[in-house]
């Protein structure tokens, strides 16, 4: 067999892959790699719960976005590239508030905003909604931080999960059409473990 050393003890599999030495407590997640149950609690503090091999998330990853509210309302108007269907307009309105230990400034305060964002109303734009919604109910959608397009800090900020905030354009002015960002999408969401 390829790579199999016949004077070690033990198979590889035999060994936590953090510590790298023999299992204490051995632990395994669903996507079957196995780590000692104290290596892996270690890992998930700074890492979240994700399997440190294969990054597979194994449990409900929370945000630190806050208070605030999704709704949404659809409109008959198609959007460039989905005709045949109207469109869903979400709106997302997050409060001006005070930080707390989970952001930069605990105790300083953050300046709101209010976003809309559209996704075509056929059957994967609907999809692509409720993630959005458990998204947000895991307090995914926002951070606060500093803005990358006024550079002042403070802000609620936009967190790695694309939303096309405009109708038209292209994705140069963040809108459509743009034939891939429902499937770009659903993998930035999948990235922590909404699918
Ligand atoms: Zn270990
Ligand atoms: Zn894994």
């Amino acid at each position: 067999e390829d790579g199999y050393v016949t004077h070690e003890l033990q198979p590889k599999e035999d060994y936590c892959p953090i510590c790298r030495d023999t299992f204490t407590k051995k632990t395994q997640l669903m996507c079957k790699h196995e780590f000692c149950e104290g290596c892996l609690q270690q890992a998930e503090k700074s890492m979240g719960p994700v399997c440190p091999v294969c990054r597979e998330v194994f449990g409900k990853i929370e945000g630190n976005q806050p208070e605030g509210t999704m709704t949404w309302e659809t409109f008959p108007q198609s959007l460039p590239g989905f005709p045949g269907c109207g469109t869903i307009e979400i709106t997302y309105c997050i409060p001006d508030g005070r930080q707390t230990e989970k952001h930069p400034n605990p105790g300083q305060p953050y300046y709101g905003f209010m976003r809309t964002a559209c996704l075509p109303d056929n059957k994967e734009g609907v999809e692509v909604l409720h993630l959005l919604k458990r998204a947000f109910d895991q307090k995914l959608i926002f951070t606060v931080g500093t803005s990358r397009t006024t550079g002042a800090d403070n802000q609620v900020t936009w967190n790695d999960i694309h939303h096309k905030t405009s109708r038209s354009g292209g994705p140069a002015c963040f809108g459509y059409p743009d034939p891939d960002y429902l499937s770009r999408v659903k993998e930035e969401l999948k990235e922590k473990g909404i699918k």
